[in-house]
């Protein structure tokens, strides 16, 4: 085809360049355009003060699969931190995810067998055969006084809805450790890129052509003039201008405080349970990176509704909008030289080590389309 370039990727988040990697490694032309003034979606850092802020939302790198760790072991170095998240409930400071350390700070138990009754004899005093809501699937998994301290006010803040009227499927999974071991993930592989994600990004976008500030709606025929095919990262309705309805999604409002002192919390996350902080949590950036400078950085994090305006962090997958999605995903499937991929086109929760699995995956299936097509 006399097309300038084999893709358009619209986003240049981890989805998108990843695709615009392997796609140019395979002498495929490809355009990344993102309507942000900058590369990297929300992975993107911004450096103020020698430290590397996490400008929407603090990423931890984390996975199981030797395949991932590898792939992006290829374009930065990466540090040996460990998320180790702290929790303030009523003054009181305790350790995350809910461990050995936890159990003691609550109750005092020393032992697996100790902490293990007190779960056991809440769990089986307030928890329920089959949990209708979130507050109820909480007290099913983890008893009364975890829920209580840790959980319900948090969530109630996060979502902006009582425990109550919230689905159980949130928190399927409430992990409990018998062991004195703080570290937030499972996954045998861990760490920040030594010098930010913008290393990655920099490096996966190493030779593609790239634009910023170009929003794909504002000049939609035109940009898609000039593919034969596109690659489409942002929200699913948006793309099909909302016709089957719009989905809902939680945003958040970082607010960020220099500081003049050298540490202020002494841990890169602190998670504040308590309703009387309109917050979820504060984020020191410089303990992502070990950083030794005289000032910091922290910023509050702020659960918001979201709307138009605002940027959508989490998808709200409940059943309407889930309903809603799949009409949308179905109106995608018909259109065979476009390519939805990512959190806002999947409207779903992704982690960072998921998008990149899911993106290798994309490309690996069109060239398989490709040869079968010989
Ligand atoms: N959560 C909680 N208390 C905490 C941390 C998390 O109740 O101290 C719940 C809350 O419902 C939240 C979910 O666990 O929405 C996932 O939180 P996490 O911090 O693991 O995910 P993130 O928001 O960072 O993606």
């Amino acid at each position: 085809s006399v097309k300038e370039y084999d893709y358009l990727i619209v986003g240049a988040g981890l989805f998108g360049s990843v695709f615009a990697h392997e796609m140019t490694k395979l002498n495929k032309k490809c355009l990344v355009i993102d309507k942000r003034n900058h590369l990297g979606g929300n992975v993107y850092c911004e450096e103020k003060e020698g430290i590397n802020i996490h400008k929407y939302g603090a990423h931890i790198f984390h996975t199981n699969d030797q395949r991932i760790w590898d792939y992006v072991n290829q374009f930065a170095t990466f540090n040996n931190y460990i998320n180790s998240p702290m929790s303030l409930s009523k003054g009181k400071l305790y350790n995350l995810p809910f461990n050995m350390n936890t159990f003691y700070q609550l109750w005092g138990t020393r032992t697996p067998e100790e902490a293990k009754a007190v779960i056991d004899e809440q769990v089986a005093k307030y928890g329920t055969k089959s949990p209708q809501n979130l507050e109820e699937q909480a007290l099913s998994l983890v008893g009364k006084d975890i829920y209580e301290t840790f959980i319900k006010e948090y969530t109630e803040k996060q979502w902006g809805k009582k425990a109550t009227d919230l689905p159980a499927f949130i928190i399927k999974r409430l992990p409990v450790r018998y062991t004195f071991n703080n570290n937030y993930f499972n996954d045998r592989y861990q760490g920040i890129p030594i010098g930010g994600y913008n290393v990655i990004i920099n490096g996966l976008l190493d030779g593609v052509d790239t634009k910023t500030g170009v929003d794909f709606f504002e000049s939609r025929s035109e940009l898609e003039a000039l593919a034969n095919n596109v690659v489409y990262t942002g929200k699913i309705d948006e793309f099909f201008e909302y016709k089957y309805g719009k989905l809902e999604y939680r945003s958040l409002r970082f607010e960020n405080e220099l500081h003049e002192i050298e540490n202020y919390q002494g841990n890169a996350v602190v998670n504040y349970n308590d309703t009387e902080y309109p917050f979820t949590r504060i984020i020191e950036h410089k303990h992502f990176e070990f950083g030794k400078q005289s000032k910091t950085i922290i910023t509050k994090e702020y659960p918001e509704a979201w709307d138009q305006g605002k940027e959508a962090y989490y998808p709200i997958n409940n059943d309407r909008n889930q309903e809603i999605y799949k009409r949308y995903k179905e109106e995608s499937l018909k259109l065979n030289h476009i390519i939805f991929g990512g959190r806002l086109a999947e409207y779903r929760y992704y982690d960072m080590h998921q998008i990149i699995a899911s993106s290798l995956a994309q490309v690996k299936e069109i060239l398989g389309l490709s040869s079968n097509r010989g």
